[in-house]
């Protein structure tokens, strides 16, 4: 078993606690936490450590709330020297340990462990700089994603990773899972939105990541998940408000027709900032959801965003209008004023929520495929969902193919948790298919770690590894996250002969 994760006797509900970590007394106490409980308590100001077992159930899952494991001890470091004496405490007492920002990620990247530490960053939210004229600041890792943007929007700048969480979850999360959103599509990831990284590294060194001759290791670092280290101060990019945006609803008879206008608008040459679609379940959600006003026959919806200079903007935009119309769209509204656009991002944004209006339960499934094959694997998951019983809603960054299935199923229902999980991973193996991807923006993370040899072959999963084991030679950083079978530093790569030590010992699972 992965370590952390509890598989469901019935649907939705964990109930198989992760095996005792050696040093686990039978009585449930466990001697490296209390003693790690204890020099934490003195390091750390009053409330910075949390061990009441009915607290930690705050922390026992992110936002894929199907896995679920108590911490064995929350701590909250106000600062880097904190973060550095917490992770050279758990390397003495060979204790893993998971940083957690706002906990809002959908991979279970920050799910803990029972038998380790719970590093929280929500004591790190100062903006330490702000640099106009280098257009940067300087944050701390706890800092809420949005706010960033807040404190420079007067000056006419933004942070521009915008992932549809940006209210709640930390730009510390947003670097470990190289976050994406709507506007992605014409500015990029986090991973371009981010000069260096001060970084806790698994031996409790502070180092500084950063641009510069040698190895690219800030881009390493990047999307690593959470298990490379912690960073501790971000450098972000800030970027310039567009003089103008502009925003329309289309609607279409089906998502056929939406995919059609998708292709012919990239075709034209124009990049919008954002291309978003919907399909006729994911509209119904929305609606039930927010109001958000979108034409109830719809097949699906696009939003499509334009942003830049004023001259350019009114030029594109007519024309992206026209395809919309020429591709099928029986509808298209125009965004007047700032209140019309936020009234039709209001439904997109809602989606992933909005969804439980309609369904008891659903599973956020996040894949890639390339822009052009959208009808083709749209078809399929209509295909697979019509033989399963298994409804999916369809919400997606249709710019550059980023899917998001919402696979529905009620988790009152005997079975349907496991059709769900089923539908899901034949989901992810028509991406794969298509020349695609196991994830686009919400990570591996315990979720999709038995997914990844579908994608890479042993031996790319082993440089992986080996990488991992040049920043954590001890293994204690985030274990049980990305890898279906966890290395050990020190094995020789290859293929492997013989069970792995952790498979013989049943501290993980072969899947
Ligand atoms: C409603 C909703 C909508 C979402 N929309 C999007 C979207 O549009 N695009 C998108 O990309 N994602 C989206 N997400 C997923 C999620 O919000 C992002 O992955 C986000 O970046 C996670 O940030 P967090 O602070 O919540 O991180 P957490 O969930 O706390 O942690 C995520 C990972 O980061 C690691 N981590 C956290 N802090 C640090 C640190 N300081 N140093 C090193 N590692 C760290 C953790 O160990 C974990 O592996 C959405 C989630 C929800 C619930």
């Amino acid at each position: 078993m992965i370590p952390g994760r509890r598989p469901r006797s019935d649907a939705g509900a964990p109930v198989t606690a992760d095996p005792p970590a050696d040093g686990v007394k039978g009585d449930g106490m466990n001697a490296p936490l209390d003693r790690l409980a204890e020099r934490f308590a003195a390091l750390l100001p009053p409330g910075g450590v949390i061990t009441d077992p009915v607290r930690l159930a705050t922390y026992e899952c992110d936002g894929l709330t199907t896995h679920r494991a108590s911490p064995g001890v929350v701590v909250l470091p106000e600062s880097a020297e904190h973060v550095a004496a917490i992770v050279r405490a758990c390397v003495e007492e060979n204790v893993p340990y998971v940083a957690r920002g706002s906990g809002t990620g959908l991979s279970g990247g920050a799910l803990p462990r029972t038998d380790g530490v719970l590093i929280v960053t929500a004591r790190m939210r100062r903006i330490l700089e702000i640099d106009l004229p280098n257009q940067r600041a300087v944050v701390e890792p706890g800092v809420i994603n949005l706010d960033v943007t807040r404190a420079v929007r007067a000056n006419g700048y933004y942070f521009a990773p915008d992932p549809s969480s940006q209210q709640i979850c930390s730009v510390g999360g947003n670097v470990a899972e190289n976050s994406g959103g709507a506007h992605c599509l014409k500015y990029g990831f986090t991973a371009h939105h981010v000069l260096s990284c001060e970084v806790v590294t698994p031996d409790g060194d502070v180092v500084e990541l950063g641009s510069g001759p040698g190895y690219d290791l800030l881009g390493v670092f990047v999307g690593a998940e959470g298990t490379l280290g912690i960073t501790t101060k971000i450098t972000v990019k800030l970027t310039r408000v567009p003089e103008t945006v502009q925003t329309l609803l289309a609607a279409f008879p089906s998502i056929e027709t939406g995919g059609t206008a998708v292709s012919k608008i990239i075709g034209m040459g124009v990049v919008p900032a954002a291309i978003e679609m919907m399909d006729a379940l994911a509209i119904e959600a929305a609606e039930a959801a927010v109001n958000c006003g979108y034409p109830a026959d719809a097949g699906a919806v696009l939003v499509v965003e334009l942003d830049g200079p004023e001259a350019e903007v009114a030029h594109q935009f007519a024309a992206v209008e026209r395809l919309c119309r020429e591709a099928g769209a029986f509808e298209v509204r125009v965004a007047a004023d700032d209140a019309e656009r936020a009234l039709i991002w209001k439904g997109r944004k809602s989606a992933f929520a909005a969804v439980g209006r309609i369904s008891p339960a659903y599973l956020v499934q996040d894949g890639v495929i390339p822009r052009t094959a959208l009808p083709e694997v749209l078809a399929s998951i209509d295909a697979l969902s019509a033989a399963s019983g298994v409804r999916v809603a369809n919400v997606f960054h249709a710019g550059d193919g980023n899917l998001h299935p919402l696979v529905l199923f009620d988790d009152a229902v005997e079975g349907a948790a496991d059709r769900a999980e089923d539908v899901s991973g034949k989901i992810l193996d028509l991406c794969v298919e298509h020349g695609g991807s196991i994830t686009g923006e919400h990570g591996v993370g315990v979720d999709k770690a038995r997914y990844m040899p579908r994608m890479f072959t042993d031996t790319d999963l082993d440089t992986m590894q080996m990488v991992r084991c040049g920043f954590d030679p001890a293994g204690l950083c985030n274990p049980g996250k990305i890898f279906p079978t966890p290395r050990l530093c020190g094995e020789v790569p290859g293929v492997r002969k013989g069970p792995h030590p952790l498979v013989a010992q049943g501290k993980a699972e072969l899947f």
